[in-house]
């Protein structure tokens, strides 16, 4: 079985050279554990704190070992109870062929309900992070305007749909390219949306949103963040959910310029993570299944194939090769 290992730590950007592929030889699963095939493993926006040495929320990756994250995979050899071959299981032994996982830590998924990869997208992680990121952290409310950067991610593409379906006055999302702006607008119903590389955040979301915004759900920070203070109407409220333009970043970068302005309109600005909320992990589904079967909801998925284009499928996800769900798939 191939795996992937953190063999350096980054500096700046991640460079193939940081990473190996190594052949680690697969066992009989102990006691209380399952074996499992992975099928999909998801590279993810966190991965990349993980490679650094710093404490966090959570531990970085050890070198010289294989890296985890995000995985579903069909079990080929149970030695756990209530776990039978062929039964297919969410974990978070991703990033190799085979994962020895502890009983505990495995998640029966259904591939009849929904495809397997949409537990590690929409139905899963980076869906409840959109969910409890708008409705619970940003209290989210009908007649709202909107705006979500990173808007043709997995996690914001969710956020500004979702915004919709709950009765959001306007939606506005910022994404990479031009076709990514069509995206949006066309295929997933956001009102507006431009693409950040065409000109300053501020003068384009001035211009996408002319009576300001009530919620910003932040992917990205930087200038995305200066300028949804700057639109933010009075009582507005952000989700600091991810700061992507700074993960590469070497020195610490200054904040915002117009913070004072968080006084004056009586700003709320307020973490996620998503660790923090699956306590709502049924009612998500629920309500998030429904509106995928009645097609109200759409997600986008970008597969990279193969094990051996795991690590560039994590340095693309970066680079903004993805539109919707990034994930390294293992089926062929
Ligand atoms: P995405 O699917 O959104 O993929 C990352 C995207 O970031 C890329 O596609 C790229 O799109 C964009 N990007 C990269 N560099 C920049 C940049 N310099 N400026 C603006 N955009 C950039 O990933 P996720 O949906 O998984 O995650 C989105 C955010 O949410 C991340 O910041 C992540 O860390 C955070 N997150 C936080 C969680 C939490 O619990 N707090 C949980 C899950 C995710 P483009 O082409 O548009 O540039």
């Amino acid at each position: 079985s191939r795996e992937w290992h953190l063999v350096s730590r980054p500096h700046g950007w991640p460079v193939p050279a940081d990473f190996a592929l190594r052949e680690t030889p697969v066992a009989e699963p102990a006691e209380g554990r399952v074996l499992v095939r992975n099928l999909h493993f998801s590279v993810d926006p966190y991965m990349r704190g993980r490679m650094n040495e710093v404490k966090s929320y959570i531990p970085p990756f050890a070198l010289d070992h294989p890296m985890d994250g995000g995985a579903v995979g069909e079990v080929v050899a149970s030695n756990a109870e209530g776990f039978a071959v062929g039964d297919h299981v969410l974990h978070g032994l991703g990033w190799r062929e085979y994962a020895e996982v502890p009983a505990q830590h495995a998640t029966k998924v259904d591939p009849e309900l929904a495809p397997l990869s949409t537990y590690l997208g929409v139905l899963g992680m980076t869906g409840l992070t959109a969910y409890a990121g708008l409705f619970d952290v940003a209290s989210f409310k009908e007649g709202d305007a909107v705006f979500v950067s990173g808007a043709a991610g997995a996690v914001g593409s969710q956020v500004g749909q979702m915004a919709k379906l709950k009765g959001a006055s306007r939606v506005i999302g910022s994404a990479g390219s031009d076709e990514k702006v069509k995206w949006l607008v066309e295929e997933l119903g956001f009102d507006a949306a431009f693409n950040y590389k065409n000109g300053p955040v501020k003068d384009q979301l001035r211009e996408a949103a002319p009576d300001g915004i009530d919620v910003y759900f932040d992917n990205v920070g930087g200038d995305h963040l200066e300028a949804a203070i700057s639109s933010l109407n009075v009582h507005g409220r952000a989700t600091i959910c991810g700061m992507i333009a700074q993960y590469n970043d070497t020195e610490p970068v200054p904040g915002p310029r117009n913070m004072a302005m968080i006084i004056g309109k009586r700003l709320r600005l307020q973490g996620v993570l998503v660790g923090d909320h699956y306590g709502m992990q049924q009612q998500f589904v629920q309500e998030v299944g429904g509106w995928l079967r009645s097609g109200e909801l759409k997600y986008g998925e970008t597969f990279v194939e193969g094990i051996e284009n795991g690590v560039d499928g994590f340095l693309g996800l970066l680079r903004g090769e993805n539109t919707g769900k990034m994930i390294v798939s293992l089926t062929r």
